[in-house]
């Protein structure tokens, strides 16, 4: 782990962070030790390492949670999106805590608040994202398959883990979200869905495999594309899924899918 100062804490939403409607992206950490093969945060200047490496460092911003209490003022009532090129709950965040001041900072000017993470981690601070009035906490629930997370997400949060900590967000009264994105391959598809409609998270976003050009942040890169094709997976698979969330309620495909939780 590096340490760094920023200068910011904040920064103005950029590419479809801003196109969906958020002001703010807030990255307390460069860099991310999940290290999800398709990650499209790789390819961004902020990260600018061999792509090989990738999942294995990792830059804690140091100052964060102090910038957060100056900056959070310029925030206020604004939309953020927490994070955008990293992980909000990386391991190290249990002991750095970073977003958690961050989010400590954030309550007393009210931002509308999107975590969006694979940690379960995140349920440490309920009490904290309780306070903020405008908050969904969307977890990243790509497959039904752990074999397939170790390929694709090999060093993520087991998939139970994250099923279960999203359980514990809405049952403590927050708005969550589950992302099925970009979708994996699944091991049983129709149990898979049965499940996501049971459990009816506010918003339900899909994504496929697919190759943006860098035109749409979320590119999984041509790496992550073979290894799909690899594993027999393919666009009618994928379809057939949508096709059978969509009959049952409403779903959100791609950057359509990231928007900022509004005031009720
Ligand atoms: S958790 Fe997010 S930022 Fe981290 S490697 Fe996976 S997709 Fe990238």
């Amino acid at each position: 782990m590096e340490q760094i100062s920023a200068r910011s804490i904040f920064s103005p939403a950029t590419g479809f962070i801003k196109r969906g409607g958020f002001d703010w992206s807030c990255n307390p950490y460069l860099g991310c030790t999940f290290g999800c093969r398709y990650c499209y945060a790789m390819f961004l200047p902020q990260n600018r390492r061999p792509k090989e490496e990738w999942g294995r460092w990792f830059q804690a911003k140091i100052n964060a949670v102090e910038l957060a209490k100056k900056q959070a003022r310029k925030i206020a009532g604004e939309a953020v999106y927490l994070s955008s090129v990293t992980d909000p709950y990386l391991p190290a965040e249990r002991s750095l805590e970073l977003t958690r001041g961050i989010l400590d900072a954030m309550i007393a000017h009210q931002p509308r608040l999107l975590v969006q993470t694979r940690g379960p981690l995140v349920v440490r601070d309920l009490d904290l994202l309780k306070r903020l009035r405008a908050v969904r906490v969307n977890i990243s629930i790509p497959t039904d398959c752990e074999e397939v997370r170790k390929v694709f997400e090999p060093k993520a949060p087991p998939l139970e883990k994250r099923w279960e900590a999203i359980a514990k967000v809405r049952a403590a009264g927050i708005a969550v979200g589950v992302c099925v994105t970009p979708m994996l391959p699944l091991a049983d598809s129709e149990s898979f869905v049965k499940r996501v409609i049971a459990f009816d998270p506010e918003v339900l976003v899909t994504q496929d495999f697919h190759d943006s050009g860098g035109g749409f942040g979320a590119d999984t890169g041509a790496a992550a594309r073979l290894l799909l094709k690899e594993s027999g997976w393919s666009d009618a698979d994928y379809k057939k899924c949508v096709n059978a969330l969509s009959r049952r309620r409403k779903v959100f495909e791609g950057e359509a899918g990231f928007f900022p939780p509004f005031i009720s």
